[in-house]
């Protein structure tokens, strides 16, 4: 299963440790025809079991927050990770790591063409607003400054719009953020949908 990919992008990633130790490389999940793209960090480790984006933990807390603002996972949305393998530990991902595995989410972006990312939590937002350029993640605002905020990125020539968001994990430990959550995507939706 993990080597049935072989084209350039998926290549990168096979040059990363984290691709050595891992169960599944996790694509990512839902309608690729859908106008919003989710953006999260890594695969955890029922991720990583299943091959699947945002099903752990964090991907029930996800589904719960699409299903309050009447979003469909299989439906509305896609899901994809910055990183496609699992970091052992569930450690944070190494500029080594974003440089080689994001040419392949760029790619999904390019074939997508969403109207919208929702980039959640900090990792993949500051790699949009640092415009996929690893070494100037750091510079970036924290997602506590920039969440629901829009702004425009392009993605070779196609203008999207980005909107970062809270990570569902970090929602699941710090329940203040549940109303800005809501907030942000109920926005969202206006956006979209209106
Ligand atoms: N957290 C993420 O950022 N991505 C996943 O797929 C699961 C948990």
């Amino acid at each position: 299963m993990k080597d049935e990919f072989n084209f350039p992008e998926a290549e990168l990633v096979k040059k990363t440790e984290i691709f050595k130790d891992c169960k599944n490389v996790v694509v990512g999940d839902g309608n690729v025809n859908a106008k919003i793209l989710f953006v999260g960090e890594a695969p955890g480790r029922k991720e990583d079991e299943q091959g699947l984006p945002f099903v752990g933990a964090a991907g029930k807390n996800l589904d719960k927050l699409l299903e309050k603002v009447g979003l469909k996972r299989s439906e509305d949305i896609y899901i994809a990770n910055i990183l496609k393998c699992r970091p052992p530990k569930n450690r944070n991902p190494s500029d080594e790591e974003i440089k080689l595995h994001t040419p392949w989410l760029l790619k999904q972006i390019r074939e997508m063409k969403p109207e919208v990312v929702c980039s959640l939590g900090n990792y993949a937002t500051k790699f949009f607003l640092a415009g996929y350029d690893v070494e100037k993640m750091k510079k970036q605002k924290q997602i506590s400054e920039v969440h629901g905020k829009v702004q425009e990125i392009e993605v070779n020539g196609l203008k999207i719009k980005l909107i970062p968001l809270f990570h569902p994990a970090a929602i699941i430990y710090n329940r203040k953020l549940l109303p800005l959550w809501e907030e942000d995507l109920n926005f969202i939706k206006k956006e979209i949908f209106q």
